[in-house]
């Protein structure tokens, strides 16, 4: 799934908001495991269209795509303190996709505020210093064992090259990834797993009142309004009494949703449908990905083994009242192994074993 790790200064409301990720409430049903780790929350991205196609299909289940949340905040602290970080933990990290930082909007007088004040881009600057530290923490560590490698092997020349130049690039405060690089560059320094090479995305921690409100962007991103005391009690509660509640606030999705939903399009993720009378369920590729991609998402024995995919456009599947109409109306496509994939599409892979 796709993951994100979340930081952000102490009080804004990590916990609360992860206290809401682990509990099971209305989100993220269909996943057991969800509460095992507790650095790990699981989030269902919402899709209309997924209920779209059930309705047709009457299927036993109903499979949403999901996003991860990983609690990365005791990374920061470590990288400020020289702390050693557990081998888990680090794992979880470089598995995320994308960063997530928590900011603190609400007033609430009695939560203190490390600084003093609510001063949100003062805030986001901070953290992103802390993530630079952190990152050049990481290549100076890699230094010295490349440059013992580089006397053999050239190739890790050009890297130890590239880990010096984005060393010095960070110590001037930048981001690894503002950084000016080939796709080649891009690639090597992808595997030193920096923070700062990741999208970031912000989370406003607003008061339950302000949820409405239109709010000043932070490094010239609007940021996804969420209240954590909200989601806290939505997670309480059962789904129908969870809808209400939202629906009470004039509120469609949870934040959590919301900001999952918000971070599949940051990503530039899409999804595809499979539906089926067992479930009807969403996969998650990369906009433009191949068929013989998108069917990897699910094996990769159906990638190895692909033939073709019988594809139906999500608004003819709808239109058509599914697959027997669609491919009555000549709208069931055969699409080879160079077809790309459009967001909605309903596919049946064929592939060889
Ligand atoms: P963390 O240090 O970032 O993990 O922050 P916590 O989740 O522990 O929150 C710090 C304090 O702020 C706690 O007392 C929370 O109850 C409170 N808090 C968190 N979110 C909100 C919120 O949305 N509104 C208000 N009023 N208080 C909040």
């Amino acid at each position: 799934a796709l993951s994100i790790g979340i930081v952000g200064l102490p009080n804004v409301g990590k916990s609360t908001l992860f206290t809401a990720l682990t509990k099971k409430g209305g989100l993220a049903a269909n996943y057991p495991f969800a509460t095992i780790d507790p650095n790990v929350g699981i989030v269902d991205v919402p899709d209309a269209r997924l209920h779209e196609l059930a309705k047709i299909v009457q299927p036993k289940r109903i499979l949403p795509a999901t996003v991860e949340f990983v609690d990365i905040a005791g990374l920061v602290k470590g990288a400020n303190e020289g702390e050693g970080l557990g081998n888990q933990f680090l794992a979880n990290i470089r598995e995320t996709d994308a960063i997530c930082e928590v900011v603190r909007y609400f007033k609430d007088p009695d939560v203190v505020h490390v600084d003093g004040r609510v001063d949100p881009a003062s805030d986001a600057e901070t953290i992103m210093t802390e993530l630079v530290l952190a990152d050049i923490q990481t290549l100076e560590k890699q230094v010295p064992k490349l440059e013992k490698e580089a006397r053999r092997d050239r190739a890790l020349g050009n890297k130890l090259d590239l880990a010096r130049r984005l060393i010095a690039w960070l110590n001037e405060g930048n981001r690894a990834a503002a950084l000016e690089m080939s796709a080649e560059e891009r690639a090597c320094a992808r595997e030193f797993f920096l923070l700062t090479m990741k999208p970031m995305l912000y989370v406003a921690n607003v008061d339950e009142d302000a949820l409405g409100e239109e709010l000043t962007p932070i490094a010239g991103v609007p940021p996804i309004p969420i209240c954590a005391k909200v989601e806290a009690e939505l997670s309480e509660l059962e789904p129908h009494e969870a809808a209400e509640y939202l629906a009470d606030l004039g509120l469609e999705h949870s934040g959590l949703e919301t900001l999952a939903q918000a971070a599949y399009r940051l990503l530039g993720l899409q999804s595809y449908f499979t539906a089926g009378e067992q479930e009807v369920r969403a996969w998650t590729v990369r906009q433009g990905a191949t068929a013989p991609e998108a069917a990897g998402v699910i094996h990769t024995d159906f990638q190895r083994g692909f033939i073709k995919a019988e594809v139906i456009s999500y608004d003819d599947y709808v239109e058509l009242g599914g697959e027997q109409g669609a491919r009555a109306a000549g709208k069931l496509r055969m699409e080879g192994k160079d077809y790309v994939m459009v967001d909605g599409d309903v596919v049946h892979f064929r592939f060889n074993v």
